[in-house]
């Protein structure tokens, strides 16, 4: 009895320790952390092959777990991100994506959840990466508009930045973003828009009305594919350019769950709510659509980002995906934030981590 006694005093002295010193204690830890994590190269840690990360597998609608759409693709050890909603540039550093290392961003389309993000993003990776030119973002025609008003918005910050840290470490040259448009593809037709060290880059027209221009991407590298639907209805252009494809990420809106909020807005009289709440199923495709594409286009699996509605309550994931086996028997994954797809340069793996 004594001696449980004198073990429980001691641990009380030691809670009480920790506690009065957690403090110094947590001090002590980051400095130990800190260069492991600031001198890591995490990028260097990323197998030969094409990687991607979903920075972002939602859409305007706030979901905990999917914040606005991104995707980073690692292919052949070059970054690049398609789209950039909001929190895309926190997303992408705490996942181990370097923002210094990004190399280009992708616009599909040029609606506000995929591009919030931008501004954020290009001052991050200019500072971190002391970079004498701007981020490119590459785009269909209308690309350079956006590049030119987040330029101009950020351009009293850029100046600060510049007489405060100087410009050896913040260049001003490569200060904002410089948009590079691509002649939009007609249909049938896919444009090369990037073709760099066996990285090659097409994009495809795809059907988001009245959204115009509104693309999709196909990423190839050491005979691995990767095609991102970008926003669109189920499409016959998206199906041909992905025939074969490893992995097709894909929007989906589940309609059936999308009603239940439009009838609630309805019977609540938020009529402006409802109409954009009815207006949205025109112009994205269903889980089953998109699981219908992966199936014609023959791919060998099928991730769904962009996910509307919030998957908020448990059990939705499952309502969301109803339907989805019936209609494709390869693998699927219902992305979140953090959803990572590797696929190895020779070899036919996927190897997926995170996500339903
Ligand atoms: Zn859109
Ligand atoms: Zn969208």
């Amino acid at each position: 009895m004594r001696r449980w006694v004198f073990v429980l005093a001691v641990l009380a002295i030691a809670v009480a320790l920790v506690a009065a010193f957690r403090g110094p204690l947590a001090m002590g830890a980051m400095s130990v952390m800190a260069p492991r994590i600031m001198s890591a190269n995490p990028m260097a840690e990323i197998p030969d092959g094409i990687q991607v990360t979903l920075c972002g597998a939602g859409s305007p609608l706030p979901d905990p777990q999917r914040s606005g759409p991104c995707v980073g693709v690692v292919a052949g050890g070059h970054l690049f991100v398609i789209d950039a909603g909001s929190a895309s540039a926190r997303n992408l550093q705490g996942m181990g994506l370097p923002l210094s290392d990004v190399e280009a961003v992708f616009l599909t389309h040029f609606h506000s959840d995929h591009i919030d993000g931008l501004g954020e993003l290009s001052v991050l990776r200019w500072v971190a990466g002391a970079h004498q030119d701007p981020l490119a973002l590459i785009g269909p025609p209308g690309v350079e508009d956006i590049a030119e008003g987040f330029n101009r918005a950020y351009r009293a910050d850029a100046r600060f930045r510049v007489a405060h840290h100087g410009e050896e470490v913040v260049p001003p040259s490569g200060k904002g973003l410089v948009g590079r448009p691509f002649s939009m593809p007609t249909s049938g037709q896919e444009v090369v828009v990037w073709d760099r060290e066996g990285v090659r880059i097409t994009a495809f027209q795809v059907d988001h009305q009245p959204v115009e221009p509104a693309v999709g991407y196909r990423i190839d590298y050491a005979g691995r594919s990767v095609v991102i639907s970008g926003d669109t209805v189920r499409s016959p252009e998206l199906e041909r350019v992905a025939e074969n494809a490893d992995l097709l990420v894909h929007e989906a809106l589940a309609a059936h769950l999308v009603a239940i909020m439009h009838a609630t807005a309805k019977e609540a009289g938020m009529e402006g709510r409802a109409k954009v709440l009815n207006d949205i199923l025109d112009y994205h495709a269903t889980p089953v659509d998109a699981a219908e594409s992966a199936s014609a286009a023959g791919v060998d699996h099928l991730l769904f980002y962009h996910v509307v509605p919030p998957l908020l309550v448990p059990g939705l994931p499952a309502a969301f995906l109803q339907g989805v086996s019936a209609a494709y028997d390869g693998d699927v994954t219902l992305g979140r934030d953090g959803t990572r797809v590797l696929l190895p340069a020779g070899s036919d793996d996927i190897e997926v981590s995170g996500g339903t």
